[in-house]
C-alpha cells in the first residue's frame, strides 16, 4: 500500500515550489525577463570566489575517496573543528568538534533536532508566520505543530503568545531569526524574556523545553544584532546551513550544534546521530565539508541584498503598499491588497508578479516577496507592482 500521509505530502507539494514551477513554465512561454519570480529563497548572488578556489584546490590535491567518498557520519574532523573554532571566535564560546554534527543543510539539521528532542505525541511550538516545512518535519516526528502568533503588524516574537501555547506536552520551540518570511530579527531583550519564562516553566518539569534555533540567515542582517541564543538560554540547539550565507542551497551542507551546557548534551548529540541515521542522511557531501573547512569565515554579500531591500521597501512604500521593513534575511512581508492573499496572488499573476501568499506560512492577508533576485529583476518589476496597485483603485 502507498503510504497515504506521504502521498498527500507529495501530491499537494509546497505552494512555494508550485509557484516556482509555474514561473519556470511562464518564463519558457514569454521570456525570462518578463516574469518576476519572487517565490523561492534561492540566492542570486554567486557563491564567493573562495568557494571556487577551495573546490579547485580539493580537486587538485585530494584522492578520489577524499573527494567523493563517505565521511564519518558526524562529518570530517577538519570541518567540525573549523566550525567550532569559528563560533568560538565570534561568540567567545569554547565549543569543540564533538559539539558539531555536519548535516545536509538546515532541513536536515532541523529534522534531526526535532527527531532527537521529541517523542510521538509531543507538541512543538512555532511562531506564526513560519517556514512551512516546519509543520511537515514536526508531524513526521508524530508531534503536533502548535502555532504561537507573532505580534500583530510588527511580526516580532511575542513571549506572551508562546507562554499561552505551552502545555505539559511541549517538547520544543522553533525560533528562526533572522526570520523567514517576515525578515524580523529577535532582540536580545525579547529572547532574554523568553528564556526567563522558560526557566520558570522548567522548574516544574523533569526535562526542559528545548529551543531549536534555526539560523540559516544569521549573517544576513542589515545592522540589527543577532544574539547568540545558547548564551541566553542554555537548552538551545542551533541549526545552521550554508545555503544562504555562501549561496550553496543545492550542495546541501550545514550543521547542528548541541552546546555542552544543554540538558543531557551527550545523549542529545547521540540522538542527533541516531536521527540522521534513521532518516537516511548518511553523511554531508565530502567535497562541501572541505569547502566549509576552508570558507567558514567567508563574509556573506549582504550589501547586494541590502540594495535590493532598500529599493523594494522604498518603491513599494511610495506606491502605497504596507510593508514590514526587514531587519534580516532576504524576504519582504507585504500586506495583500485584499483579505484573501491567494486571490491577490492570482491577480498579481496577471502582471507576471509571483510572490507567495501568506496562508502557506500560517497567517492570512499578506504575501512574501523574496528579494534574493537580481537588482534588475526588481527594477523591471516596479511598473508591474504599480499596475497591480492601480488595479485595486
Ligand atoms: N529553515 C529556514 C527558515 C529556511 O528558510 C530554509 C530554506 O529556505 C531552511 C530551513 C532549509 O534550508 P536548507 O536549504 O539549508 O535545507
Amino acid at each position: 500500500m502507498i503510504n497515504e500521509a506521504m502521498y498527500a505530502r507529495g501530491a499537494e507539494s509546497s505552494k512555494i515550489r508550485e509557484i516556482f514551477t509555474y514561473a519556470c513554465e511562464r518564463k519558457a512561454q514569454i521570456g525570462a525577463d518578463k516574469v518576476f519570480d519572487f517565490s523561492l529563497g534561492n540566492p542570486s548572488i554567486p557563491a564567493p570566489e573562495a568557494v571556487r578556489s577551495s573546490i579547485e584546490r580539493s580537486l587538485a590535491e585530494c584522492a578520489p575517496e577524499e573527494l567523493h567518498g563517505y565521511t564519518p557520519a558526524p562529518g570530517l574532523p577538519a570541518a567540525r573543528k573549523a566550525v567550532a573554532a569559528s563560533l568560538n571566535r565570534r561568540f567567545g564560546t569554547s565549543y569543540s568538534m564533538g559539539d558539531i554534527f555536519m548535516t545536509v543543510g538546515a532541513a536536515a539539521s532541523v529534522s534531526c533536532a526535532l527527531h532527537a528532542l521529541t517523542s510521538p505525541g509531543d507538541e512543538v511550538i512555532v511562531v506564526s508566520p513560519y517556514f512551512p516545512e516546519y509543520k511537515v518535519w514536526i508531524e513526521s516526528c508524530g508531534c503536533t505543530c502548535v502555532e504561537a502568533p507573532a505580534k500583530l503588524y510588527t511580526f516580532r516574537l511575542s513571549v506572551g503568545s508562546i507562554m499561552e501555547a505551552i502545555t505539559p506536552r511541549t517538547a520544543a520551540i522553533i525560533v528562526n531569526s533572522p526570520n523567514n518570511p517576515t525578515g524580523s530579527v529577535y532582540s536580545r531583550e525579547v529572547l532574554q524574556r523568553l528564556a526567563n519564562c522558560l526557566n520558570e516553566v522548567n522548574r516544574s518539569r523533569e526535562q526542559p523545553v528545548f529551543l531549536i534555533s534555526d539560523e540559516p540567515y544569521r549573517e544576513l542582517t542589515y545592522g540589527a544584532e543577532v544574539p547568540w541564543v545558547p548564551d541566553i538560554y542554555k537548552n538551545t540547539v542551533v541549526c545552521y546551513s550554508y545555503s544562504k550565507s555562501l549561496s550553496l542551497p543545492g550542495e546541501r551542507v550545514g550543521w547542528v550544534l548541541v552546546p555542552p551546557a544543554c540538558f543531557e548534551n551527550a545523549r542529545a548529540m547521540a540522538a542527533i546521530a541516531g536521527s540522521a541515521r534513521a532518516l537516511g542522511f548518511v553523511c554531508a557531501p565530502a567535497l562541501f565539508q572541505r569547502v566549509v573547512a576552508d570558507c567558514v569565515d567567508e563574509p556573506c554579500n549582504v550589501g547586494a541584498y541590502n540594495r535590493n531591500r532598500l529599493l523594494l521597501v522604498n518603491e513599494l512604500g511610495e506606491m502605497g503598499y504596507s510593508v514590514v521593513e526587514p531587519e534580516g534575511a532576504f524576504y519582504l512581508w507585504v500586506r495583500a491588497l485584499e483579505s484573501d492573499a491567494e486571490a491577490f496572488c492570482e491577480r498579481a499573476k496577471r502582471f507576471e508578479l509571483l510572490p507567495v501568499p501568506s496562508d502557506s506560512f500560517g497567517v492570512p492577508g499578506w504575501v512574501r516577496v523574496g528579494y534574493c533576485v537580481s537588482y534588475d529583476t526588481i527594477v523591471n518589476s516596479l511598473p508591474a507592482w504599480r499596475a497591480l496597485m492601480d488595479s485595486y483603485r
